[in-house]
């Protein structure tokens, strides 16, 4: 019998591959919107967020984005994104170690809060990313219940993303994907300044 040539266990070890993967592909049936947590310390959930709604309106679907907390910010994608008519709510003060004034971060959260429930009533909208969800509720400033039950009320094909770190636990189980950025390293540690373009 010839020898099995390299080749031939590539093409092998390839269809195996194959196999594995169309049955999964198989088994993967139900057709509905998803949830998805991007949390964790790296770097990475924002830009992760942002990158799906240009996936999303690329394809002609229409998204929505919601930023909380950091809304003093210029933000690069706010910029591309409204221009080509996505929906853009912030937050009108910025960091919440800046403002330290709890009424008025209730006040600001609270008002991007209502415009977020009505895109998360909205059919029309494939997708709606929620950028720095979690802080508003770990600090309380909307109560983790009423956003759970919004985002499980949605219609039946729209997705949504959440994204930062220490995610309360209510929230988190509702997600369908969790993905967490590990911090393995950051420039900022090496004293580099974030950068326009890079990091907003
Ligand atoms: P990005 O928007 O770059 O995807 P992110 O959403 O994962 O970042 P955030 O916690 O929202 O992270 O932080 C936003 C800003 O803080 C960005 O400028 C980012 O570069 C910076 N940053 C993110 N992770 C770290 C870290 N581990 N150490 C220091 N700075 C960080
Ligand atoms: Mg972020």
């Amino acid at each position: 019998m010839a020898e099995e040539t390299s080749e031939d266990k590539y093409k092998k070890r390839m269809q195996r591959k194959k196999e594995h993967i169309d049955s999964h592909i198989a088994a993967a049936t139900k057709e509905q919107g998803i949830v998805i947590l991007l949390t964790g310390n790296g770097k990475g959930k924002s830009t992760s967020g942002f990158g799906t709604v240009l996936r999303c309106v690329g394809h002609d679907l229409k998204a929505g984005v919601a930023q909380f907390i950091k809304g003093k910010w210029d933000c690069g994608e706010r910029n591309v994104l409204e221009k080509l008519g996505v929906p853009f709510h912030v937050m009108a003060t910025g960091f919440t170690w800046d403002t330290q004034n709890k009424e008025l971060d209730t006040q600001a959260a609270q008002a991007v809060w209502t415009e977020t429930k009505k895109m998360l009533a909205d059919p029309e909208l494939t997708l709606v990313l929620l950028d720095e969800l979690t802080y508003i509720a770990r600090y309380g400033y909307v109560d983790t219940n009423e956003i759970v039950e919004a985002i499980k009320n949605r219609p039946k094909m729209q997705s949504v993303i959440i994204t930062g770190r220490g995610c309360p636990k209510a929230l988190s189980e509702i997600a369908d994907t969790i993905s967490e950025v590990k911090d393995e390293r950051h420039a900022y540690n090496a004293g580099i300044k974030a950068q326009k373009g890079i990091d907003w």
